[in-house]
C-alpha cells in the first residue's frame, strides 16, 4: 500500500501546514510509511514563473479582446510593465526562497523590479511613513524637505536603513508575488488569494452546491493548475491512498477539487480528509453527495482514524471497527465510530517528518516592514507541547470539541528529542509551537533542558497571559524564545472575566513588561465586539493597548470582529451574553459560525476601521499622542482611564508580586 499526505492549495506560503508531518511521523512508529507533498506550493511555484506569467497575460488578453471584462486600472499597469514583471518574477521567487544568494544582488539594482501596479497602496504609505521618520528626528519639515523625501530613489530606506539591503529587496520581491496575484484575482479568478482559495464557497457553506457546481462547471487558470499539480503527483507516486488534510475553509475547495479529479483520473485510489475545517465545520454534513468526490472523511485527531482507514484498505479492519469517519452508504451520510482503541497520546503521536518536502522552495513572503511579519514570515519547523489547551474555559473559544478541551501534553524528553530529530532532518534549528496555548510549567522544563543542554535554537508560540510567564521570561529568552503572541482579547477587566479569560487586565501587563524587559517580542490578538462591550469599553480597550505599545511592551498587535462559533460555551448559554441566536435553517454541509443578534447592542462594525489605522500606526512608531477617539467618527467618547494607567497596573502587579514572595518565605 502507498500512503501519499497532501497538503492542498492553498496556505501559507511560507511552510507546509504541520498536519501532514504529524501523521507521516506517527504512521512510522506503526511501519507505514506516507510520502507527503505540498500541492499548495507546487501551485505557487507553477505560477509564479516565467511560463506561469504569459499564461496570465494571454488569458487576461483573450477576455479583454473578447469583450468579457473590462480591465482595472491595476491590470491595466501590469499589462504595460509585462516585460519588466517577466524579467523579474523568478528572480523575486529566488529572492524569497532564499537559496540563491546571487539573487539578491541582482534584484537590489535601481529599477530590476517593476513599478507596483497600484501607486496609491504601499508607495503611498511608504511615502507617509519615510516623511514622518524623517520629522521625528528633524522636527517639522519644510515643504521643500518634504518633497525631496517624497520624490527620493531610496524611499524605503528610513525602514530598511543603508545595511538593510537583503530584507528591502525580500520586501519589494514580495510586493511582486502580491501584485502578480492581485492581478489574478482581478481579472481571471476572483476566489484566487496567495494564501487561500476560494473561501467564500466553504466558509459556513450551508450546502455543498456552490462547490460542486463550481467543480462540474468550467476550469479557471487557477483550477487547471490544481488539476495538472494533482496529476503530477498521482503520476510520481502512483499512491493506493490519498490523504488530504483541510486546515481552513481557504484549502477546503482546493482538497475538493484534488479528491474530484483523483476519482476521475484514478477512481481506484482511496481518498480520505481530515483536518481543522472539517472538525470544526463538517460535524453534521449530511449531504450524501459530497461522497462523489471522497471516500472517507475523519474526525478530530487523525492519527487513530487514519491508521483505521489504512487497516480497512488493507483488509485488516472490518469496516464496522473504523474510528471517527463518515462514509455514504446506502445513500445516506454514515458515522462509523467501532474502534476499541484510545487516541494516540501525545507521547507516542512519533516525531513528525517533513521528509520529500521541497524545504528549500517556500517563500518567506514578507509584504510589511513591520518586524512580526519578517519573524513569523520565515520557515519554522512546528510542533506541538501539548494536544488541546491547559485552560480551556473562555467563553468564546471551541471548547466542547477534542482539539481545545482534551488535553494532553508531552513530556519535555520527548519534546527535545522531537526538535533534535528536526534540526537533523532539515537543518534548520527555528521552531514555532503551534499549541493554541503554550502551560506555562511544561515551557519552562522544555527551556530549562534547551539550556542546560546548550541547544542552540530559536522558538516562538502562542500563550495565554498566565502570570507564570511574568518569572519565566529570563529563562524563556536564554532557551532562544525570540517571540510570543498571545490574547489580550478585550483589554477590559469586565470583559475578561464574562469571557473566563482567567487572566485579569493587570496580569496582562505584567507578563508583557516581563517578557518585552527579557528582549522577547509581543504580539497581541485583540476582540472588539464581543457581546455586551459598550463603546466606553471599546475606546478604553485602544488606549490600553496605545500606552502598552507607548511603553514599548508590546509591538504587534492585531484587532478580530468577534465571531459567534457553534462549540463554544457562549453558543451554548447565549443568554447569560444576553444574546439570541438566529435560526440557522437547514444545513447539510458546514455549521461552525452562528448568526445572533444583540438587542440593545452598540453598533460594533463602527469600530472596525479607527481600531485598525491606529494600532497600524502604533505599530511603525506613530501618532502613539493622539487621542484614542480621534480615530472614529465624531460623537465618539474620548477614554476615561488616566494616561498613566498601564504603568501603574505594572506597578501594581510588581509590588503584588513582591507580596506574595514575602508570603511564601
Ligand atoms: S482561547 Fe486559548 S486559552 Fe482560551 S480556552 Fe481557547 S485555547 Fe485555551
Amino acid at each position: 500500500m502507498k500512503v501519499l499526505l497532501v497538503n492542498p492549495p492553498l496556505t501559507d506560503p511560507s511552510g507546509p501546514y504541520p498536519s501532514i508531518c504529524y501523521l507521516a511521523g506517527y504512521l512510522d512508529t506503526i511501519g507505514i510509511r506516507a510520502e507527503l507533498a505540498d500541492a499548495s506550493l507546487l501551485v505557487l511555484l507553477r505560477l509564479l514563473t516565467r511560463d506561469g506569467l504569459s499564461m496570465i497575460r494571454d488569458r487576461i488578453r483573450a477576455s479583454i479582446d473578447a469583450g468579457a471584462v473590462e480591465p482595472d486600472p491595476r491590470v491595466a499597469a501590469f499589462l504595460d510593465a509585462y516585460p519588466s514583471f517577466e524579467r523579474a518574477i523568478e528572480t523575486a521567487v529566488a529572492c524569497l526562497q532564499g537559496a540563491d544568494r546571487t539573487a539578491i544582488a541582482r534584484a537590489a539594482r535601481e529599477g530590476f523590479f517593476p513599478p507596483p501596479i497600484d501607486p496609491r497602496g504601499d508607495w503611498a504609505r511608504n511615502a507617509f511613513f519615510a516623511v514622518h521618520a524623517s520629522e521625528a528626528v528633524l522636527g517639522e519639515l519644510t515643504p521643500a524637505q518634504r518633497g525631496r523625501i517624497l520624490e527620493s530613489r531610496s524611499p524605503l530606506r528610513f525602514a530598511f536603513g543603508s545595511m538593510g539591503v537583503t530584507d528591502e529587496v525580500v520586501y519589494r520581491a514580495s510586493l511582486v508575488v502580491r501584485d502578480v496575484c492581485e492581478v489574478v484575482r482581478l481579472a481571471l479568478d476572483p476566489a484566487f488569494a496567495l494564501d487561500e482559495y476560494a473561501t467564500q464557497l466553504t466558509q459556513s457553506a450551508a450546502t455543498f452546491e456552490p462547490i460542486a457546481s463550481r467543480l462540474a462547471g468550467a476550469p479557471t487558470p487557477i483550477d487547471e493548475l490544481v488539476d495538472s499539480v494533482t496529476d503530477d503527483l498521482v503520476r510520481t507516486h502512483a499512491p493506493t491512498v490519498v490523504g488530504i488534510t483541510i486546515p481552513f475553509p481557504g484549502n477546503a475547495y482546493g482538497a475538493f477539487r484534488m479528491a474530484a479529479r483523483i476519482k476521475k483520473t484514478n477512481p481506484d485510489v482511496v481518498t480520505i480528509m481530515g483536518g481543522g475545517f472539517v472538525n470544526t465545520e463538517l460535524r453534521e454534513l449530511s449531504d450524501p453527495t459530497v461522497f462523489d468526490h471522497v471516500d472517507f472523511i475523519t474526525l478530530d485527531d487523525g492519527e487513530l482514524p487514519l491508521r483505521c482507514v489504512l487497516e480497512h484498505v488493507r483488509g485488516e479492519r472490518a469496516e464496522a471497527a473504523l474510528s471517527r469517519t463518515l462514509v455514504r452508504r446506502d445513500g445516506k451520510v454514515v458515522r462509523i465510530d467501532g474502534a476499541s482503541e484510545h487516541d494516540v497520546p501525545a507521547s507516542r503521536a512519533g516525531t513528525p517528518t517533513l521528509r520529500g518536502l521541497p524545504l528549500k522552495q517556500y517563500l518567506c513572503y514578507r509584504p510589511s516592514f513591520q518586524i512580526m511579519p519578517r519573524v513569523w514570515g520565515l520557515r519554522w519547523n512546528k510542533l506541538t507541547l501539548a494536544h488541546g489547551c491547559y485552560w480551556k474555559k473562555c467563553a468564546f473559544c471551541d471548547t466542547s470539541l477534542d482539539y481545545i478541551g482534551r488535553y494532553d501534553p508531552a513530556s519535555a524528553d520527548a519534546l527535545v528529542e522531537r526538535m533534535r530529530a528536526l534540526a537533523t532532518e532539515t537543518g534548520e534549528r527555528g521552531f514555532h509551537f503551534v499549541d493554541e496555548a503554550m502551560p506555562p510549567a511544561l515551557v519552562g522544563h522544555l527551556a530549562k533542558r534547551l539550556v542546560d543542554e546548550h541547544l542552540d535554537v530559536s522558538w516562538w508560540g502562542n500563550v495565554r497571559f498566565d502570570r507564570a510567564f511574568a518569572s519565566l521570561a529570563p529563562l524563556l529568552a536564554e532557551s532562544g524564545c525570540v517571540l510570543v503572541t498571545g490574547g489580550l482579547e478585550v483589554a477590559s477587566d469586565r470583559v475578561l472575566g464574562l469571557m473566563e479569560k482567567g487572566v485579569s487586565l493587570e496580569q496582562a501587563v505584567h507578563v508583557m513588561r516581563a517578557l518585552s524587559d527579557a528582549g522577547i517580542l509581543v504580539h497581541a490578538y485583540l476582540i472588539y465586539g464581543f457581546p455586551t462591550e459598550t463603546e466606553q469599553e471599546t475606546i478604553d480597550a485602544l488606549e490600553v493597548v496605545r500606552q502598552l505599545f507607548a511603553k514599548r511592551w508590546l509591538h504587534s498587535a492585531a484587532w478580530h470582529k468577534f465571531v459567534l462559533t457553534k462549540h463554544s460555551p457562549i453558543a451554548a448559554d447565549p443568554k447569560r451574553f444576553g444574546i439570541v441566536v438566529e435560526s440557522a435553517g437547514p444545513r447539510t454541509f458546514a455549521n461552525y459560525v452562528l448568526a445572533y443578534d444583540e438587542p440593545g447592542g452598540i453598533d460594533h462594525a463602527r469600530f472596525t476601521d479607527g481600531l485598525q489605522q491606529a494600532t497600524g500606526l502604533y505599530m511603525a512608531g506613530i501618532a502613539i499622542e493622539r487621542p484614542v477617539h480621534s480615530f472614529f467618527t465624531d460623537g465618539t467618547p474620548a477614554t476615561t482611564l488616566a494616561p498613566d494607567f498601564v504603568e501603574r497596573l505594572a506597578e501594581r502587579a510588581l509590588s503584588n508580586d513582591d507580596k506574595r514572595k514575602l508570603a511564601l518565605v
